[in-house]
């Protein structure tokens, strides 16, 4: 099974597990299934009752004044109806509509009627408040304002990666968001938001019958301080920005770090070393002698904390590299050790793992956890960890095709899962309170081109290499005419 076409995604509103649902294996058969005009197919597991809920709940989300104030009408509900009664309204509609189940017993059956009329499951376990606590947002707050004051980068260093110009928007990021958003609280809560991802994964696994690919979802944001990963982000586009700086050319994905470059790299940045200081310094970083250094390789070579790292940090003309404390190392290692925990409890019950894709400020840090740190260790075989990839973003194609590139050089599996994209209009505003460009398209007809370019650049490599796809999308034309393709 090469590809899976994922077509829903239910949001979770409240406590209990959310499900989307995909049909898997583009054969005839899926073919002739999927015929969207053929609504006698798609809802035959649905009773009427089912159907009126359906309408009744997408009417209400089509007035925008009820879905802006969602949070203080159920305020106003829970309020009015009390607790007992607004869970059972809730249940018959909204958290109905959109949550599979509070545990196993209440799930399964759900699976399996949608599993006899060809259609699988992606459980995502959700117990923690989707509204952070108040204390926690201005906390939050204020460690984004003391991460701006303390960054050791300046103002013109963000000039290079300006989406990642710290700002008040860090902290309260349910505004305007559509996916559920994680608050550093404490280490303990992120060890706890790890155990509900592993509970997530073993119940994919025990959910899941034999032949079929289970399925779990994770958000790195849950796992650790948000600025330790604003941090990290830095860490990762400063040193593809030294890269650029010292590379033979300014394609990023063919561009390499030659020892000819890189003397004349540094002699442009007044880095004064002498030639046979720069030789040991190129050998240190062209570890297996081949005398080019990739993109993927220099971001290797250069871990946050090490030697070459430090050193690069303390010459002037690399300014932006940020600087990483003894605090952030150690966050690191907590961050990483449970995303390792998560992958081999993924990797013995052997669920997918797709790790969501969150605001640009994060995207270096997770796509560098993800794809640097996660896949080359655990997707040796298969793909067991999918990346994401956002097509709402300018820079997705490149950021896709070198992805891709990596792996096959480095001979893993890669796992996809591209997405439109959930952070559209908090992009936006974030750009322009940063003084940034917009990194999104500026049409969705741009986005939808950059979608179908995607999935086309995917379908022509999964047939030659371990590649696995999952089209996420809800969009008709993408799934129709990715079965085409
Ligand atoms: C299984 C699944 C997993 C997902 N995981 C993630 C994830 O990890 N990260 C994430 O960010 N999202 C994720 N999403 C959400 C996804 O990104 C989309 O927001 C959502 O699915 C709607 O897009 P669509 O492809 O279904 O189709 P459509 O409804 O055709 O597209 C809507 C999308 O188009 C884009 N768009 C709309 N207007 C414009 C415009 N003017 N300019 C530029 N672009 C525009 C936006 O991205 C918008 O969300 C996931 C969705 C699914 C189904």
């Amino acid at each position: 099974m090469k590809m899976l076409v994922r077509t829903l995604r239910c949001f979770r509103l409240s406590t209990g597990w959310k499900y989307s649902c995909y049909s898997t294996s583009i054969t005839e058969t899926t073919k002739k299934a999927i015929e969207f005009e053929d609504t006698g197919t798609a809802y035959q597991d649905k009773s009427t009752r089912d159907l009126l809920r359906h309408m009744f709940v997408f009417s209400i989300f089509s007035y925008e004044n009820i879905v802006n104030r969602s949070q203080k009408l159920v305020k106003f509900a829970r309020d009015i109806l009390g607790s007992k009664m607004f869970n059972k309204v809730m249940k018959m509609t909204v958290y109905g509509q959109f949550v599979a189940g509070e545990n196993i017993q209440a799930i399964l059956p759900v699976i399996d009627r949608y599993r006899r009329n060809g259609v699988r499951a992606i459980l995502d376990y959700a117990v923690e408040e989707d509204t952070p606590n108040e204390n926690v947002v201005l906390e939050t707050r204020s460690n984004a304002a003391s991460h701006l004051a303390h960054s050791s980068l300046t103002s013109s260093d963000y000039e290079h990666f300006p989406q990642l110009k710290p700002t008040i928007t860090h902290a309260d990021r349910t505004v305007r968001a559509s996916a559920r958003t994680y608050f550093y609280d404490t280490e303990k809560k992120c060890d706890d938001v790890m155990k509900n991802f592993l509970s997530c994964v073993n119940m994919a696994a025990d959910t899941t019958v034999e032949g079929d690919a289970a399925f779990a979802a994770i958000k790195l944001t849950g796992l650790g301080r948000v600025e330790f990963l604003l941090k990290l982000s830095e860490v990762v586009e400063g040193t593809r920005h030294m890269f650029l700086d010292l590379a033979d050319g300014n394609d990023i994905c063919t561009a390499q770090v030659t020892p000819q470059s890189f003397h004349s790299g540094l002699r442009a940045k007044s880095i004064m070393v002498s030639q046979s200081e720069a030789d040991d310094l190129y050998r240190k970083i062209d570890t297996d002698h081949k005398r080019t250094i990739s993109v993927y390789d220099w971001i290797n070579r250069f871990q946050p904390g090490n030697d070459l790292y430090k050193y690069f940090q303390a010459q002037k003309g690399f300014g932006t590299l940020t600087v990483m404390e003894d605090d952030d190392l150690k966050q690191m290692q907590s961050v990483f050790q449970r995303v390792h925990t998560i992958a081999e409890c993924a990797e013995e019950r052997n669920v997918r793992l797709m790790v969501d894709a969150e605001q640009t400020y994060f995207q270096p840090a997770i796509r560098h956890i993800v794809v640097h740190v996660l896949m080359p260790k655990y997707n040796r075989e298969r793909p067991l960890i999918f990346n994401t990839i956002q097509c709402y973003l300018k820079d997705a194609r490149e950021t896709l095709k070198m992805d891709v590139e990596y792996s096959i050089k480095s001979g893993f599996s890669y796992g996809v899962k591209l997405v439109r994209g959930a952070y559209l209009e908090q992009e936006r505003e974030g750009a322009v309170l940063k003084g940034a460009p917009d990194p999104l398209w500026s049409s969705k007809a741009e986005t939808n081109q950059c979608y179908n370019d995607s999935v086309e650049c995917i379908m022509k490599r999964i047939r030659d290499s371990n590649i696995q796809m999952m089209v996420a999308t809800h969009n008709k034309e993408s799934v129709k005419k990715t079965i085409e393709l």
